[in-house]
């Protein structure tokens, strides 16, 4: 065997392993990636947004503490409830009722806001419940709704954010996987009534132009230190995943809507 051959080999098994993406070559992310036209993330300028008002959210089982499983996939930080009955989502628009899958986190936000990226920011995948699982829903527009949350850096730590900041040590390493407890409601804003609808795709690949984004507009306040943990964790090749957001992408003529609601409900 020659020995281009086996540093091409090596390339090979070395990419399979780090499933084959990262955040520093988007360019050569696979998939709808590169050209499908309803890309997320976005940036969020609110001059040029269309204000509508909508009848609130509905969220059901949320407000729960669950046994969950919190996962280093070597891309982020995967939290899976251990929930019996579906936590779900409808309401404010949305074409249907959606069940939470896992929630994750980038640091660097990957929406920003008139050009300001703020410090995490959290996506609460969801799919819509007509389908039977999220590879099914992903295969049809709006089969997969995100609710995102963009926290801002403050002085004060959120004391809310530490069964998960006091874990992350354990699952530095990629594929390693802890258990904690959590109340996801707590990682949500205060006010669910007003927040940005638009839609667009999954950040990661393959890009899937199926989501309808919920972006709430209150942002919620996280400490430096708190921010710094996220970014010890390591990816699949074993360096620090330093930042994990996707770069903006074009609207190319998207509609984004700030969304008013009256109350939040049930
Ligand atoms: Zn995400």
């Amino acid at each position: 065997m020659s020995h281009n051959l086996i540093v091409s080999l090596i390339a090979i098994i070395f990419a399979s392993v780090s499933h084959g993406w990262n955040y520093k070559e988007q360019d050569k992310w696979p998939g709808y990636c590169q050209n499908a036209i309803a890309q997320s993330p976005i940036d969020l300028d609110e001059r040029s947004m269309i204000r509508i008002d909508m009848k609130p959210l509905m969220f059901k089982n949320w407000d729960i503490e669950y046994n969950a499983t919190m996962t280093n996939n070597g891309h982020t930080v995967l939290v899976e409830l251990i929930n019996k009955f579906p936590v779900s989502v409808s309401g404010g628009g949305l074409p249907g009722s959606y069940n939470l899958v896992q929630f994750h986190f980038h640091w660097g936000s990957e929406h920003t806001i008139e050009g300001n990226r703020k410090a995490l920011e959290s996506h609460f995948v969801t799919y819509n419940n007509r389908y039977k699982s999220l590879e099914e829903a992903l295969k049809y527009r709006g089969g997969i709704a995100v609710l995102a949350v963009l926290y801002e850096e403050s002085a004060r730590q959120n004391d809310k954010f530490n069964p998960i900041v006091r874990s992350l040590q354990k699952i530095k390493k990629t594929k390693q996987k802890t258990e904690i407890k959590i109340n996801p409601t707590k990682l949500l804003p205060r006010e669910f009534t007003r927040f940005y609808r638009y839609d667009g795709s999954l950040t990661t690949p393959d890009c899937n132009d199926v989501v309808v984004w919920t972006i709430f507009s209150e942002l919620v306040p996280i400490s430096k230190d708190q921010v710094k943990q996220f970014s010890s964790i390591r990816d699949a090749e074993g360096k620090m995943l330093s930042q994990n957001f996707r770069f903006i992408q074009p609207l190319n003529g998207r509609t984004v809507f700030e969304i008013y609601t009256d109350d939040v409900c049930c």
